[in-house]
């Protein structure tokens, strides 16, 4: 089960229990936990699985008899307790739930109108055919609700999101009155999909603000202003919130809306104990109840005693311990990335021929790359790797490596044969098709690849498009050990829809020891600088640059990838 059908779960169970006018305690750690666990950064089945009921307790939330019942949930499928509670509702009805306005009633009514779900809640409003049948105050509540609902699930890969907060950062910054604006939220912990854009400006005058946010190129219009705050929405239908404060208590408010959640509901409870109470404004001392403004956002940390975690891991899962210990990772940075070694031509689907994506390549600073058409069966093998051995040849201060991508089967095999692949320097497996087989035959495909003395190591292992379909289902463990035991590694795709492997799954890869790669898979000349959202994938992974095979230069690349250099 997915932590999303975990948490909507436990919120149809909050839901009945408030129907039936139970406990409002109950119904409250309910929704709690169902909270906690759609912020977990770690996949719950696999927290039980490796540390069982007690591991459970890790999530913010989750109590001893929250626990008691997701334990028997992973053991046998379901909880009696559960399905007491639920069995007197169609299933329908906890969907339209998530409605915002939509409380018990109003979704008991719907279902006694014919409307069962989300779908036949829209249905029925865009085809009228629920006019009549419900008071026009509620229809109109309806409406808005669900207008609501598809806004607050319309989310965007991250690099828009990057590319507009750049936008109106840049705009921002131009301004005298405005001495700082940065990115805050998700955006700034580089979570792949984004939802609103949140940014933060430094300023002693919000109406000098707003009037200069007039003439924004992109605006929309400005919806809301509060003493603090300005809400816009963007011309492409985006929602923007702007904070604003004084450049003195700057650090304060972009360290409040950093978040995550978690991290900070556990900062603040730390620092209490410390004496201090946090807020955006600044740092409090609670004895002496000065308040301290903070201009710097390390400085907040720096007064707690502890080391200053990077954005992309303030999610709760262990940074603000290991930051209180000083023993926070150097994670790897974009710089530290040497070579791209998943890269498309001409030859297969791609934009560009190979001096061309060669050429990118020198000019971003890399000293190797490789070339990984794919398998196409009609290609003609043998030209496509004289031309590169030409290129090579003429000695251009890049070596590229002569690879390819090719299709791991349906019925697990390698799209082309031995004889072919030896040819080449670099084999990245991956699977292109049959995404919808079972777990098992998906791990059995993706562990025959790893064995395959040919192949190197797997590319975007999980096959996810973002916003589009979630990945095949894997048994990851089995996939990591067989990568420890072929030494073969795992690749972090950039490219913006994919971010593959995830950052949950980098986290474990890495734990257990896994060597990983960072590539930008380009089509595209333009795709190449792309590398900056994968190593934002591997840092939310806790990964250091130990980990990662092509920030190593050209000749401990080879060895520790096993590139089999022709000459
Ligand atoms: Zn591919
Ligand atoms: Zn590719």
């Amino acid at each position: 089960m997915t932590n999303q059908e975990i948490a909507d779960l436990l919120r149809s169970v909050a839901a009945a229990y408030s129907m039936k006018g139970l406990n409002r305690f109950q119904i409250i750690a309910y929704e709690g936990a169902a909270d906690g666990i759609e912020h977990a950064t770690s996949d719950v089945t696999d927290l039980w699985k490796h540390e069982g009921k007690e591991g459970l307790k890790q999530i913010p939330g989750i109590g001893e008899g929250i626990a008691v019942h997701l334990d028997e949930l992973f053991r046998t499928g379901q909880v009696a307790h559960f399905e007491d509670v639920l069995k007197d509702y169609p299933e329908g009805l906890f969907s339209l739930l998530k409605v915002p306005g939509v409380g018990p009633k109003t979704a008991l009514k719907l279902v006694e109108l014919g409307v069962d779900d989300l779908r036949g809640l829209k249905n029925a409003i865009q085809d009228r055919s629920i006019e009549g049948k419900v008071t026009d105050k509620l229809l109109m509540k309806l409406r808005e609700g669900l207008e609501e609902y598809q806004k607050r699930s319309d989310r965007m890969l991250l690099p828009m999101a990057e590319e507009l907060a750049d936008i109106i950062v840049g705009y921002l910054t131009k301004a005298p009155f405005i001495r700082k604006a940065d990115p805050l939220g998700s955006l700034r912990r580089k979570v792949s999909t984004i939802g609103d854009i949140d940014i933060a400006v430094a300023s002693d005058d919000i109406k000098k603000v707003k009037a200069h946010l007039l003439d924004l190129p992109i605006l929309g219009k400005i919806l809301e202003e509060g003493e603090t705050t300005l809400t816009l929405v963007l011309k492409n239908g985006i929602r923007v919130d702007i904070m604003v404060q004084p450049l003195t208590s700057y650090g304060a408010l972009i360290q409040h809306f950093t978040g995550s959640k978690h991290h900070n509901i556990k900062l603040r409870s730390y620092a209490n104990k410390r004496g201090f109470s946090l807020s955006e404004h600044g740092i409090k001392e609670i004895k002496s109840k000065t308040l301290l403004p903070v201009e710097d956002e390390g400085k907040i940390y720096e007064l707690l005693g502890m080391q200053v975690p990077p954005p992309e891991i303030r999610e709760d899962t262990g940074e603000i311990e290991a930051a209180i210990d000083q023993k926070l990772p150097v994670l790897v940075a974009l710089g530290d990335i040497k070579g791209d070694v998943h890269t498309h031509t001409t030859w297969s689907d791609g934009h560009n021929s190979v001096s061309e994506m060669a050429e990118k390549a020198k000019n971003l600073g890399y000293k190797y790359m490789a070339i990984t058409d794919h398998s196409y069966p009609n290609l003609d093998f043998s030209k496509r790797i004289k031309q590169i051995e030409q290129y090579n040849d003429s000695e251009n201060g890049i070596r590229v490596i002569i690879g390819l991508e090719v299709n791991i089967t349906a019925s697990c095999g390698l799209q082309v044969s031995d004889r072919v692949l030896s040819e080449h320097e670099f084999i990245l497996a991956s699977i292109h098709s049959s995404f919808r087989q079972d777990k098992e035959t998906i791990t059995k495909r993706l562990v025959y690849a790893l064995e395959h003395p040919l192949v190197n190591g797997i590319a975007h292992p999980t096959g996810r498009i973002l916003l589009e379909r979630s990945g095949y289902e894997a048994d990851w463990e089995k996939v990591f050990e067989a990568c420890l035991k072929y030494d073969k590694f795992l690749e972090i795709n950039s490219f913006p829809d994919r971010m593959d492997l995830p950052d949950i799954l980098v986290r474990e890869a890495v734990g257990k020891g896994v060597k990983l790669v960072v590539n930008t898979d380009s089509h595209h000349l333009e795709h190449m600088t792309l590398m900056k959202y994968g190593v934002g994938v591997a840092r939310r992974g806790w990964t250091t640059k130990k980990s990662i095979l092509n920030a190593l230069d050209l000749p401990e690349f080879v060895k520790e990838a096993h590139v089999r250099l022709r000459k």
